[in-house]
């Protein structure tokens, strides 16, 4: 009989041998983290207690971007997006993508994804409620801007998500009010956004 576990969503069938083993790990990933030890490539920017993040660029040794894109397909599963966050394949380009991720024990808890993103308009949030697009600014600079912010859900409201943003913006030297926001937001995304930018907002197309 198949069945479906409450916490972790997989459909799976419990008297297999081999579905109950898929089903354990995929829940212990799903509930508690991608398991990630520390490794000698590691390039760690934060570390206090438990917790540390780490960045991963567009040069970073392979391992790196191949465990990032894992922790993003767990943020996808929690996520009603169906876009893949990061890909680690794509070759560097001038989006210059970088992921923060962040690590309680050797568990990865938690990512940002940002880029360089060229298209944007500045946008208050009347205007984002009433659906209203203001015009494209033309000829901006490249700004940073937030892709994907994700935390494991049992991690959440402990300031993890801002810890991991402010950290991040600190890495790539902008500021987080400043940086552009890519919709759709889950709503925790958007209360974030609001909070780091009260008023008005870059929008990234
Ligand atoms: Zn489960």
């Amino acid at each position: 009989m198949t069945v479906r576990c409450p916490d972790c969503g997989l459909l799976y069938v419990p008297d297999s041998l081999e579905d109950a083993r898929y089903h354990r790990s995929f829940h212990a990933e799903t509930v508690n983290g991608l398991r990630a030890r520390s490794i000698k490539t590691d390039s760690v920017i934060f570390a206090e207690g438990n917790l540390r993040i780490t960045v991963v660029s567009p040069f970073s040794p392979i391992a790196q971007r191949r465990r990032a894109e894992r922790v993003a397909v767990l943020a996808n599963r929690e996520t009603p997006f169906d876009f893949a966050a990061y890909d680690a394949s794509e070759p560097p380009d001038e989006r210059d993508v970088h992921v923060f991720l962040v690590y309680e024990r050797d568990r990865a808890i938690g990512l940002l994804v940002v880029e360089k993103c060229r298209r944007v308009c500045r946008c208050s949030w009347p205007e984002w409620e009433a659906n209203e697009k203001p015009e494209e600014l033309s000829d901006h600079p490249p700004i940073w801007t937030v892709c994907m912010l994700w935390v494991l859900a049992r991690h959440r409201r402990r300031g993890l998500a801002t810890a991991l943003l402010q950290a991040g913006a600190r890495h790539v030297g902008a500021d987080v009010e400043s940086m552009a926001w890519y919709p759709p937001f889950t709503e925790p995304g958007e209360a974030l956004a609001r909070a780091c930018c009260p008023r008005t907002f870059y929008l990234a197309k």
